[in-house]
């Protein structure tokens, strides 16, 4: 199953990721599932960052109202909510243990590495079926 991003949500997802620098920046990706299980994800939704200025370099938190938020706005567009992206500022774009310890199944977690201020490699994940691990999903540009 790969994780396709159209060309405006994978500008939209690195600007955010390089305009939030140093601070960890997060969202929803919002998109279709086609027959073969592939995503694509033609929709972002970005996240206020809840945490506490001095915390917000190594964790992201999403509140229950930002999901419920993002489940209107899906509906509302008739599109599906697939995954979660958050980048690592100053770090490879691979889960921390608090990413896997916070991981919900289904959705993808697409992780963008900001290096410097630019971003950089981007990665995404889904949990295994087991909840004990992070399994690579491949990321393609898509149009
Ligand atoms: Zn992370």
């Amino acid at each position: 199953m790969i994780l396709y991003l159209n060309a405006e949500t994978n500008a939209a997802i690195r600007n955010e990721g390089e305009k939030g620098y140093p601070y960890e920046i997060c969202g929803f990706m919002l998109g279709e599932t086609d027959v073969s299980g592939d995503r694509l994800i033609n929709e972002i939704l970005p996240i206020a960052n809840a945490r506490e200025s001095e915390a917000r370099h190594n964790r992201f938190e999403i509140s229950p109202q930002d999901f419920m938020r993002a489940e209107k706005r899906a509906i509302t567009a008739k599109l599906e909510l697939l995954g979660i992206y958050h980048s690592h500022p100053d770090h490879p774009a691979y889960p921390s243990q608090f990413d896997l310890e916070h991981a919900l199944p289904f959705y993808s977690y697409a992780i963008l590495s900001v290096i410097k201020g630019k971003a950089d490699t981007i990665n995404a994940f889904i949990l295994s079926e087991d909840r004990l691990r992070f399994e690579f999903q491949g990321v393609k540009i898509w149009r």
